[in-house]
């Protein structure tokens, strides 16, 4: 099993609200499974620290907590592909939109890899808030305050929960309880993914492609 887990192509995306703690499980699961992290929050708040054209582009849209537009998202996300020695990712809050999908299929398919599993993070509502309000207060982040909050929980409903019926048609959608301790959620989303290893030999490797992320245009 652990040699499995350290070679080979994996792509494993983590989604779901936010709040949901994927940030924090994305850390834990990459680095036990010698995946590479790519969150595309932590780069965009990278190029604000850093003021680049790019993070003066987006600063207006996550202060508000909408969607930075797709094209920089993709634009970011193929430059990392690119230089990566293997495609071994966790990709944590990417694709968030159905073109963000469609971009991530094209991009996978140009690498020779494909989707391990599309692992959502459940979490009830009035928890999300909570765990965001509290972590404002430590973090002190932005886009931490509660009508931003609200926001980015309604953009989420709108633009990102769609594309899991997208992943549960292509069947790599897990849906993991996300409440607990931090420790018995890992353990929760290692089982999903060792569980998928196991099927993978006799699974579905003849499988047609699946469709558009959002059906046809
Ligand atoms: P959360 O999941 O709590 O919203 P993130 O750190 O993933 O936190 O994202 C913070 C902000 O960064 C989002 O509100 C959005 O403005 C922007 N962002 C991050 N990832 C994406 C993405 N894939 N597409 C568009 N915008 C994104």
């Amino acid at each position: 099993m652990a040699a499995a887990a350290t070679q080979g192509r994996e792509i494993v995306l983590l989604m779901g609200p936010p709040g949901a703690g994927k940030g924090t499980q994305a850390s834990r699961l990459a680095a036990e499974r010698g995946l590479t992290k790519l969150s595309t929050g932590d780069m965009l708040r990278d190029h604000v620290a850093r003021g680049t054209e790019l993070g003066q582009r987006a600063q207006a849209f996550m202060d508000a907590g909408d969607l930075v537009p797709d094209d920089v998202i993709i634009g970011m996300v193929s430059a990392t592909f690119e230089e990566a020695p293997a495609m071994r990712f966790l990709l944590d809050g990417f694709p968030r939109t159905p073109g963000q999908a469609a971009a991530l299929d094209a991009l996978l398919a140009e690498h020779g890899a494909r989707i391990t599993a599309a692992i959502v993070l459940d979490v009830d509502d009035e928890e999300l808030v909570r765990r965001l309000l509290g972590r404002a207060e430590e973090e002190g982040r932005s886009d931490d305050s509660e009508d931003v909050i609200r926001n980015r929980m309604d953009v989420y409903r709108r633009q990102t929960q769609p594309l899991l019926d997208y992943y549960d048609g292509q069947r790599s959608l897990r849906r993991v309880d996300g409440s607990g301790d931090m420790e018995t959620i890992t353990a929760r989303m290692r089982d999903v993914l060792e569980a998928m290893e196991d099927g993978s030999s006799h699974g579905r490797d003849g499988a047609s492609p699946p469709g558009s992320p959002m059906g046809n245009p």
